[in-house]
């Protein structure tokens, strides 16, 4: 199983050494997409789990046992088709190609599971096409 989640973590367990738990205690491979962690602030995180079913579960388990608030990806990235207009000025950018293009008709896409949350697409997009909730 594997599952890429958003970890919002109080201040209070910033320096829990979470991973290393989840490696060690629970016999899950972690690895981080992107970390925003300031001293004596909410910290936030984005992970990929891979392991068995019942190890994840029971990772998660600890994970909210200390407080932490878990969101799947997509919760946490939105691409509103609507407002885009198709510029392309942000899929060269995108590092995962959650952003792509068909070039034959020239239409872009966003695949949230290939999603990053790196944010470099959001200075790009002149329609605010594309909003992280961070
Ligand atoms: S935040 Fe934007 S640029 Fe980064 S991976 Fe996601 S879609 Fe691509
Ligand atoms: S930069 Fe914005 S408007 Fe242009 S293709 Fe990307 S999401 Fe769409």
């Amino acid at each position: 199983m594997k599952k890429r989640v958003v970890l919002t973590f109080p201040k209070q367990t910033i320096e829990e050494p979470i991973t290393y738990h989840l490696i060690r205690d629970y016999d899950l491979m972690v690895n981080i997409l992107s970390a925003k962690v300031n001293p004596n602030e909410e910290g936030r995180m984005v992970i990929e789990l891979s392991g068995r079913n019942k190890r994840m579960n029971n990772g998660i388990e600890y994970l909210k046992g200390l407080g932490v608030t878990i969101q799947s990806l997509a919760q946490d990235v939105t691409w509103d088709e609507q407002k885009c207009i198709h510029c392309t000025a942000c899929i060269s950018l995108c590092p995962s190609h959650a952003l792509s293009v068909d070039r034959s008709q020239m239409l872009v896409s966003f695949n949230p599971d290939r999603c990053i949350v790196c944010g470099l697409c959001l200075k790009a997009c002149p329609y605010h096409a594309i909003e992280i909730q961070f």
